[in-house]
Order: structure tokens, then sequence, then C-alpha cells
């Protein structure tokens, strides 16, 4: 038997989700009328660099953050010209401690960034059959390291504004352990459960995170893990896809799938998993494995 409290619990969190995946009207009504700085990991060229350009538009101040620091001065001298906004730039490699300190600095002392979108990521090389494990420790660091602490940074100085938002680029293979990309998958599955574990913690007390599942994108992260996009059925462009998962952040969604027709499909899937979590706490084994 489960006790009360854990039962009201799982209640609690269900009711939370079910309607899944919006927030509640306090925090829909933060819109982007009054923009924050946004700082942007991984912004020197696909889905970075198209979040760059769009939040540009809509008046947000930028930092940018990825390694190729030619790329961003490029990126941010247009967007200056074109959106009139602050850019600056902050080289950085997110896999490497001291680099990935400055970031969390940046983001923990400048109290005009109201926005992260914690994008900066790679694709897996390989299988795990002959697994280079130093590159896939460095896959790890980038995927899921840097981006939990750039989150652990951002998250007080937006807890004590009462306000913010974390965009968090997770994947559809975070759903598809099938697809033969490696831990890549895994990483990503990181990513998601690690989005809705902050909803549900920050959520309450005025911190919006969104996971984005983008499906195959046509960007570079292709071609930087020897892949041919070209090859690849059902490719988005990233402007498309970009401009997609801004609907569903400025309707607070939760889980945005860009590229998903039926957004109840994942809404069954979810109240599915949902509807197990009463009965996880037992005293006792299943009848199935008792002897
Ligand atoms: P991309 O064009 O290769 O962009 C990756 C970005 O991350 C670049 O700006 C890169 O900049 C930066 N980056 C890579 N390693 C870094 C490091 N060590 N330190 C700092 N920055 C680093 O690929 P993308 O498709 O836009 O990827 C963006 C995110 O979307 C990733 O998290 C990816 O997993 C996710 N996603 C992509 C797809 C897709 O099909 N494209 C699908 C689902 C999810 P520098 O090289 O200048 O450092």
């Amino acid at each position: 038997m489960i006790s009360i409290m854990n039962a009201l619990f799982m209640m609690d969190i269900m009711n939370k989700n079910l309607k899944a995946c919006t927030m509640p009207a306090r925090l829909r009504r933060q819109t982007m009328t009054s923009p924050s700085t946004a700082l942007i990991t991984g912004a020197s060229s696909g889905i970075g660099a198209t979040y760059a350009d769009r939040l540009a538009r809509r008046g947000h101040d930028l930092v940018l953050v990825a390694r190729d620091q030619a790329r961003m001065e490029a990126l941010a001298t247009r967007l200056r010209r074109e959106a009139n906004v602050a850019v600056d730039i902050l080289p950085a490699d997110l896999t490497v401690s001291a680099d990935l300190a400055r970031v969390e600095a940046r983001l923990r002392e400048d109290r005009r960034i109201g926005l992260l979108v914690n994008n900066a990521g790679a694709a897996a090389h390989g299988s795990f059959s002959e697994p280079d494990l130093d590159a896939l420790e460095q896959l790890i660091r980038l995927n899921v390291t840097a981006l939990t602490r750039l989150a652990g940074a951002a998250v007080p100085q937006f807890l004590a504004k009462g306000e913010g938002a974390i965009i968090n680029l997770t994947s559809v293979v975070a759903l598809a352990p099938e697809f033969p990309l490696g831990i890549y998958a895994a990483t990503k599955a990181f990513v998601l459960t690690f989005s809705q574990s902050l909803q549900t913690e920050l959520g309450p007390r005025g911190v919006y995170v969104q996971a984005v599942l983008p499906a195959a994108t046509r960007t570079e992260l292709w071609e930087r893990s020897g892949r041919d996009v070209d090859s690849l059925q059902g490719v988005m462009e990233v402007g498309e896809m970009v401009d997609a998962a801004l609907v569903g952040f400025d309707r607070r969604e939760l889980v945005t799938l860009p590229s998903l027709p039926d957004a109840g499909q994942w809404e069954t899937l979810n109240a599915a998993r949902l509807a197990m979590l009463p009965n996880f706490g037992q005293t006792h084994a299943a009848a199935r494995y008792r002897a």
C-alpha cells in the first residue's frame, strides 16, 4: 500500500501535469513584452544562431556563447545593425571547466539576464560496440554537465527576481532510443527528465522551463558527427523549427515537439506515464516476482 502522503503527492503531480503541458495563468502572463537579456549557448551556428536572430528581433539584448568567436562577431554585428539590440560575445568551450565557470559567473552576476537558451550540443560518433570513451565523456560534459551547471547558475537569480525562463534543447531521440545514435539519445533523455523535474520544482515559483524536442533539422550537427543530412528524410529547415518552438514558448508549453503532427500522441504517452506513478511505492514486490 502506498502511504496517503505518497498518494497525495502523486495526485498533485498528476493534476499539475495531466492537462499537459502548459503553465499556470500567472506564468502565461509573463510574456515577452519587456524583454530581458537572453544568454544563448551554441550561438555560432544552427539552432542557436537562429534563436539569436529571432530573440533579437523580439527586442532581447543578447549574450552569445560558443567557441567560434569570429562567427559570433559576424552574427553580433548583423544583429546590432538589423535589430538595434546590444549583443555581447562570450567565447567559451563549455567542456573546459574554466570556460564554463566564466559563463556560470555571467549568469549569476548579470541580473539583466532573464532567459537562458541551453542549446550548445553535439551528436555522438558511432555506436557503443567500439566506444571511444574519452569522446563520449566530452559529449556528456557538453550535453549534460554544462547544460546542468548553466541552469544551476541561472536559477538562483531567477528565483530572487520571481521570474525567468530556460529553454533546454533536447531531441525527439530522447523518446527514441531505438534510433542508432548511441549515447546521444541518452544525453537528450537526461535533458528531458531534468527539464520536467525543474518544471515541477520551479514552475510554481515563477521560473518557466521549456523542453524543446526537435527532430532532424538542417544544421551543421550532422556533418560535425560524420553524417550526411541529405541522406535523411523529413528534415526541417532550422528557421521553421525555431519559429515553431517559439510559438510553444509563447504558449508556455512545457514540452514542445515542433514536428509532431498530433500533439495528442505526446499527451497519451505522458498520461500513461503519470498513471503509473501512484503504483510505484509498494512494500512488497509485484505478484509476478513472488515465488
Ligand atoms: P550545430 O549547428 O552544430 O550547433 C551546435 C552549437 O554548439 C554551435 O554553435 C557550436 O559552436 C556549439 N558548440 C559545440 N561544441 C561546443 C563546446 N564544446 N563549447 C561551446 N559550444 C559548443 O547544431 P544544432 O543542430 O544547431 O544543435 C543545437 C542543439 O540542438 C544541440 O543541443 C542538438 O543536440 C540539438 N538538436 C539538433 C537537432 C538537429 O537535427 N540538428 C535535432 C535535435 C536536437 P562552436 O563550434 O563555435 O563552439
